[in-house]
């Protein structure tokens, strides 16, 4: 039997240990079944459709229920961010990439310090561990606010208080029964700006997102081609879209991330349109050999190309 005052020293190391490890920010949650009202909401956006050619968000409708079913006798979900948010974005000028996805893959760099935290807290108590980062069918953004990391913002990204919402998420599952944080209510406001702002009109006030018509989704994970009206929209946008990011007001306090993984390589952060137009599988191979990009395949970021107007780049 762990006592209570043992737990909360634990918690504190864990927690001290994230940090020294990079992340951001590193909370404490309590497992249990996620509550109707978020679960009914992922269940009506199915049932609209809005998650459109992403077939894998339908699944596993019990695990996301209750982590318990992703780890026996699982008693918290730490939830972890880490800053992705890059120095310098690439030339305004150039076909726009995603910031996510400027440098090594995520999901590695994650696996890799998710990891180093389990076997930390395995070293300090006898206890299973499972990591998640979109492995997983898990609600992170609801977990992530109730161990207090942030809160879910209009444009349906979670957001940390004085940080933004530039933030890879992870999950590390334990049977340990850390002392849970305090759930963070949205700060918001009257604000509205990514709805305004958002060239597809995808956000919905309910804070959902319909990636039917999100540039984002349309560009990274649709397989077939992009609507019409979603690629008259795209702008220079050639693989994902930040622009209900960057008008966020609490992203004017991020700041760039420490990551060395996540810094972009020379040829990629100086990829013209026209350069783009030439490339070939072998230099999409080498380009994005590391990078998320490869999500996307050789022809989805080709189809992408096709899909700007050059008038954009004369
Ligand atoms: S990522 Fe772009 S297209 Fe998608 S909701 Fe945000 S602003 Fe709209
Ligand atoms: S832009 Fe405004 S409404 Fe949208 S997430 Fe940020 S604070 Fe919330």
């Amino acid at each position: 039997m762990v006592t209570n005052s043992r737990l909360s020293d634990i918690a504190t190391a864990i927690r001290t240990k994230a940090l020294d490890i990079g992340f951001a920010a590193c909370g404490f949650a309590s497992v249990g079944n996620v509550p109707d009202i978020v679960y009914n909401h992922w269940q009506s956006w199915i049932a609209t459709g809005k998650h459109a050619s992403m077939g894998y968000m339908e699944r596993h409708a019990s695990l996301r229920r209750n982590p318990q079913e992703l780890l026996p006798n699982a008693r918290t979900v730490i939830s972890l961010a880490l800053n992705y948010y890059p120095a310098e974005s690439m030339p305004a000028a150039n076909p726009r990439f995603a910031r996510y996805a400027y440098g090594e893959d995520y999901h590695d760099v994650m696996r890799r310090m998710m990891g180093e935290l389990a076997q930390y807290i395995q070293s300090l108590q006898c206890c299973d561990c499972r990591c998640c980062c979109d492995t997983a069918p898990i609600f992170e953004r609801y977990w992530a606010v109730q161990a207090g990391v942030g809160f879910v913002g209009r444009n349906s990204q979670l957001i940390i208080p004085g940080k933004g919402s530039y933030f890879f998420l992870g999950e590390v599952l334990t049977t340990l029964e850390l002392p849970a944080s305090q759930p963070l209510l949205s700060q918001c406001g009257s604000c509205r700006k990514c709805i305004d702002a958002c060239p597809v009109g995808a956000i919905s006030e309910d804070r959902s997102i319909d990636a039917r018509r999100c540039i984002s989704c349309q560009t990274i994970e649709n397989r077939g081609a992009i609507p019409a009206e979603v690629a008259q929209r795209m702008g220079r946008r050639v693989y994902g879209c930040d622009t209900c990011q960057e008008v966020c007001p609490h992203n004017s306090q991020a700041t760039p991330t420490t990551v060395e993984a996540f810094k972009p390589n020379e040829e990629f952060s100086t990829l013209t349109y026209q350069r783009l137009c030439r490339l070939t599988q072998e230099d999409f191979s080498r380009i994005f050999a590391r990078s998320a990009v490869k999500r996307a395949k050789y022809q989805g970021l080709m189809r992408n190309v096709e899909a700007l107007d050059p008038k954009l780049f004369e």
